[in-house]
C-alpha cells in the first residue's frame, strides 16, 4: 500500500507551508535545538480569563452536546451584534453560520460555490490555504499579485482587467495576512465600485485580523453600496481574541449561501463545540477595546522589528498596518554564496535561516510571491530582538 492510492485531488494538494514549517521548528526544538519561531501566525497570548470563565460555566451547566449545525442561537445573535456594532452590517441569525476555525468557512464557501473551471481571483501575497482549497473544490485560482511597491495592495484597475464571465469568487483579506497591509476605507469603496455592477460574482472577505489593525478601523466591504447581496463575510474567535485552539470562525452571508455552507457542514463535521461557542458569545459581546491591549503590544513589536529588519543591508519591508506579520522582499540575496552555500530563491533563504540561524520563517513562495518571506511577530520582544539579531549575523557571511 502507499501514496499511489490517493485521490487526484488530494495529490494535487500542497501542505500547508506554515503547519509545515512549524512543525520542522517544533521538531528541532524537541531534539534541544534552540529554534526561534516566527513561522505559525497564533498569539502568544493566552485567551483572556473572562473567555476562559465562560466556557468553564459552560461546561460546568452541561453544555457538552451537539449544537445546531450553523451554531447556538445566543452565538449566532451575539454575531449579528457584532456585525451592526463593529461593521455597520445587518445580518440576520439565519445568515451566520459558526463553524470550526475561519478556516472551514472558506472551505464551505467554496465548497457551495464553486463548480470545475470557476475562476478565483485571489489577491496576492494571499494567504497559503485560499490557493489549495479552491483548488481542491475544482476553481481555477486566479492570483491578482500587487508588489511591495504597492504595499502589497490591488487597484481597482487591476481588478477590473483580471475579471472576465468565468469569474465567480474574488478572495482577499484586510488586514492581510502575509503582508499586515490594510486597505483603507477609500480603497474598499473604489474596489467595491468595480466589483457591485457585476452579476453572478461574489466576494469572500476574510476580516480575521480586524482587531489587529493600527490605522483606524477595519471597513467592511459588505457595508458598500450594492455588495452585501454578493460578499461572504468571514471572522473567527482565533487572532483578535488569542483563541486558536478553540477552533472557531464564522460568516455572515446571504441565506442562500449561509444555508448551502450549513449544510456542507452538516455532513462534513456538525456544528462547532457548545461550550466554545457560549464563551464565544460571551466574547462578542465584550467591549472589543477591553482586547486593545494585544493591539498595542503587536504595534509596539511591529515597531521594534521594523526597525531591526531595516538595518539589515538587502532586506526591503513596507510598514504593515494590521495583522502579525512582516513579508520582505529578499531577492537581493538571490545568487549570493557564503563559501559553501549559495541562495537561489526564497525557499533556499528560510532554508538558511533555519539551519544558520535557527530561526523559522515562511517561504513567500507559499504565499503566491517568490520574491520575499513571512516571519510573524507574535512573540516577545526579547525572542524577535534575538531572532533579528541571528538573521543579521547569518546573513552577512553571503556575499
Ligand atoms: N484566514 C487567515 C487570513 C488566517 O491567517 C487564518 C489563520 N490560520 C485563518 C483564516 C484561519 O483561522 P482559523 O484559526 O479561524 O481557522
Ligand atoms: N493563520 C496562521 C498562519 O498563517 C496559522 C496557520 C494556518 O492555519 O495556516 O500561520
Amino acid at each position: 500500500m502507499s501514496s499511489h492510492h490517493l485521490s487526484t485531488k488530494l495529490s494535487n494538494m500542497s501542505q500547508s507551508a506554515t503547519i509545515k514549517m512549524a512543525q520542522k521548528a517544533r521538531d528541532l526544538k524537541s531534539k534541544g535545538i534552540d529554534v526561534i519561531s516566527l513561522s505559525l501566525g497564533e498569539p502568544d497570548f493566552d485567551t483572556p480569563d473572562f473567555i476562559k470563565d465562560a466556557a468553564s460555566e459552560a461546561l460546568a451547566a452541561g453544555k457538552t452536546k451537539y449544537t445546531p449545525v450553523s451554531g447556538v442561537m445566543e452565538l449566532r445573535e451575539a454575531i449579528c451584534n457584532k456585525f451592526q456594532r463593529d461593521n455597520g452590517l445587518t445580518y440576520s441569525t439565519s445568515e451566520i453560520v459558526v463553524s470550526n476555525g475561519a478556516k472551514q468557512c472558506i472551505a464551505n464557501v467554496c465548497l457551495s460555490l464553486l463548480n470545475p473551471h470557476d475562476e478565483v481571483i485571489i489577491f496576492t501575497p494571499y494567504w497559503v490555504s485560499y490557493f489549495e482549497i479552491v483548488k481542491f473544490c475544482g476553481g481555477t485560482p486566479v492570483p491578482l499579485y500587487a508588489g511591495i511597491d504597492m504595499d502589497f495592495k490591488v487597484t481597482p484597475q487591476m481588478l477590473e482587467e483580471a475579471m472576465n464571465d468565468k469569474t465567480k469568487l474574488i478572495i482577499f483579506s484586510s488586514p492581510s495576512n502575509p503582508t499586515g497591509s490594510t486597505y483603507t476605507k477609500a480603497e474598499i469603496e473604489a474596489l467595491a465600485k468595480v466589483i457591485a455592477p457585476r452579476n453572478d460574482l461574489f466576494v469572500l472577505s476574510d476580516e480575521i485580523y480586524e482587531y489587529i489593525i493600527f490605522n483606524g478601523k477595519n471597513p467592511s466591504i459588505a457595508a458598500e453600496p450594492g455588495m452585501k447581496d454578493k460578499t461572504i463575510t468571514v471572522n473567527g474567535m482565533s487572532k483578535g481574541f488569542a483563541m486558536t485552539g478553540w477552533r472557531l470562525g464564522y460568516m455572515g452571508a446571504p441565506e442562500w449561501i449561509a444555508a448551502a455552507c450549513a449544510k456542507v457542514q452538516g455532513q462534513f463535521t456538525s456544528g462547532a463545540t457548545a461550550f466554545g461557542q457560549a464563551a464565544a458569545a460571551i466574547a462578542l459581546q465584550e467591549d472589543p477595546e477591553k482586547l486593545s491591549f494585544m493591539k498595542d503590544k503587536y504595534l509596539e513589536r511591529k515597531n521594534l522589528v521594523k526597525g531591526l529588519l531595516d538595518d539589515i543591508p538587502g532586506i526591503k519591508t513596507n510598514d504593515p498596518q494590521g495583522a502579525f506579520y512582516f513579508f520582505p522582499d529578499i531577492s537581493a540575496f538571490f545568487g549570493k554564496s557564503n563559501g559553501t552555500r549559495r541562495i537561489e530563491d526564497a525557499d533556499e533563504f528560510v532554508d538558511v535561516l533555519l539551519d544558520e540561524a535557527h530561526v523559522a520563517a515562511v517561504t513567500g513562495a507559499a504565499f503566491g510571491d517568490p520574491n520575499s518571506f513571512r516571519i510573524s511577530y507574535a512573540t516577545s520582544n526579547e525572542q524577535l530582538t534575538e531572532a533579528m539579531q541571528r538573521i543579521k549575523k547569518a546573513l552577512s557571511a553571503y556575499s
